[in-house]
């Protein structure tokens, strides 16, 4: 079965006003880089479409989603200091959340067995009523709720390896004990959040894993703590795995001061798969978040998704 690559030429449209990091190059370094080694003919094409108000507001309040179109519609604007929004902004977070659903659907469909998803904006800092660090909606926290009511799973897991910690993912999660986040990250980093003790709220509690990591921390060190997330989600026993695929602590990134290599990020999605492969019928889905230098966050791209392609016998 193939791998799935779920991207839209209009996820180049969402831009700020004056250069910001998280800009359309980003995707176009992808794309170009995936044609260059022939990887792009090799990979399962899905075209995604807009994504229904409905799945939005299994994350967001209904404020939250009208403040972001009607700041769109008086574009360009700032949401707080690092989240812009142009004209086009609202249509395209709407349709990078549509990408994420696309590729568990085609997942759940068995259209392919695992998929990427090349989204902008970003999602995993987004807040149920609040756009932060240049994330509108959050794409993996619904992803994970569509996968329950639309498709019927109990239990889903999010690995968010992002380096920075995905504090919207958890908020919105962390009182629901069928949904499992486990975020590594750097820290002390941006946005500050993501603690050891932060393990889930109420019900929820044990359903939160975080794992800060001091700056500097490279292959070894993530390989280390690989040996505790695949613990903990082998006890959980999921049935699909969505990853918060940031490439922001490739040792290239301006953001942060991590120095994971792209073979780094390829051994990690190595054991993901394997833990997709024992758990949930091999349904991975990676959903991209940040990643910042071209040339990390591309190389490291194709190296997941050559390992996701490895895995499929092709
Ligand atoms: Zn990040």
């Amino acid at each position: 079965m193939a791998t799935g690559f779920i991207y839209h030429p209009d996820y180049l449209l969402h831009n700020a006003s004056i250069s910001h990091p998280e800009r359309p190059d980003r995707l176009r370094a992808i794309v170009a880089r995936l044609q260059e080694s022939g990887l792009w003919g090799k990979l399962h094409h899905i075209q995604p479409e807009p994504a229904e108000r409905q799945w939005i507001e299994l994350a967001h309040s209904a404020e939250h989603i009208n403040m972001v179109e009607d700041a769109a519609e008086s574009a360009p604007a700032y949401l707080d200091p690092d989240t812009h929004v142009s004209r086009e902004s609202f249509d395209v977070a709407l349709l990078a959340v549509g990408g994420g659903l696309a590729a568990c659907d085609a997942a759940m469909e068995g259209r392919c067995r695992n998929a990427f998803a090349a989204v902008r904006p970003p999602g995993h800092h987004a807040e149920t009523s609040a756009a932060m660090g240049f994330c509108l909606f959050n794409n993996v926290a619904i992803a994970a709720r569509y996968l329950q009511q639309f498709h019927g799973l109990e239990r889903v897991a999010i690995l968010d390896w992002d380096v920075h910690h995905g504090n919207g993912t958890q908020h919105i999660l962390e009182a629901d004990p069928s949904i499992l986040y486990i975020s590594i990250h750097q820290h002390p980093l941006y946005p500050g959040t993501g603690l050891r003790e932060e393990q889930g709220v109420g019900s929820g509690i044990g359903a939160t894993l975080n794992i800060p990591l001091p700056g500097g921390c490279g292959d070894s060190e993530y390989a280390v703590a690989f040996n505790e997330i695949e613990e903990v989600v082998s006890q959980f026993q999921p049935e699909f795995l969505l990853i918060s695929a940031g490439f922001d602590a490739h040792h290239r990134d301006p953001l942060a001061s991590m120095r994971l290599t792209a073979d780094g990020f390829r051994q990690m999605t190595k054991r993901a798969l394997h833990l997709a492969n024992q758990h949930c019928s091999n349904r991975l889905v990676m959903l991209l978040e940040g990643g910042y230098d071209l040339i990390g966050l591309s190389a490291s791209v194709e190296a997941c998704l050559e390992e996701m392609m490895v895995n499929n016998g092709g």
